[in-house]
């Protein structure tokens, strides 16, 4: 009768991953949020991310359950950060807007790849359900890079109009 699903250790090595990684982008979004009283959108922007990457952390840990994995450990693993969020977060913790919206950037797509992966692992040993809540935060990761795309122009203008009116500043 067809062919037998095969072991989903990838799937849930990839959700362990997933669930160190969104707790890792948890902290850096905190951290960045933080610093941008000047910056209006972008903090708004990212505390909707920063909601939403909470919600993905229980989406992640239901996941885990559909495949029988006892989700009270994983409270015990917070402290498993993916080696990419560390290289990140020392770019977060900068108080300059442009190199924290760099580091998001870069790091909302390290998410799509993952999710995207995910996915592709779900489906490959049949757990259709866990398919569809990979996808479902996929569309979270796709609409925050967008918008980062999208209003990073703006951000730097106004990073370096605040810097120049800083500088006039000091000067007089
Ligand atoms: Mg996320
Ligand atoms: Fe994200």
């Amino acid at each position: 009768m067809g062919t037998q699903p095969q072991s989903p250790k990838h799937l849930e090595d990839w959700l362990r991953d997933a669930h160190a990684m969104e707790k890792q982008a948890e902290k850096m979004l905190e951290t960045q949020a933080d610093r941008l009283e000047h910056y209006p959108q972008l903090k708004a922007r990212i505390e909707q991310h920063i909601t939403e990457t909470r919600g993905q952390v229980e989406k992640i840990e239901q996941c885990l359950s559909l495949l029988g994995t006892d989700t009270s450990v994983m409270k015990d693993m917070g402290g498993k950060l993916a080696a990419f969020g560390q290289g990140m977060s020392g770019m977060m913790a900068s108080d300059e807007v442009v190199k924290g919206n760099m580091a998001s950037y870069a790091f909302e797509h390290f998410e799509i790849s993952s999710y995207r992966a995910l996915i592709q692992a779900a489906n490959k040993v049949g757990k259709p359900e866990i398919a569809r809540i990979c996808e479902e935060i996929l569309k979270e990761e796709e609409a925050m890079a967008d918008w980062l795309l999208q209003n990073l122009d703006d951000t730097t203008r106004q990073f370096l109009e605040r810097s120049e009116d800083d500088d006039l500043r000091a000067k007089t």
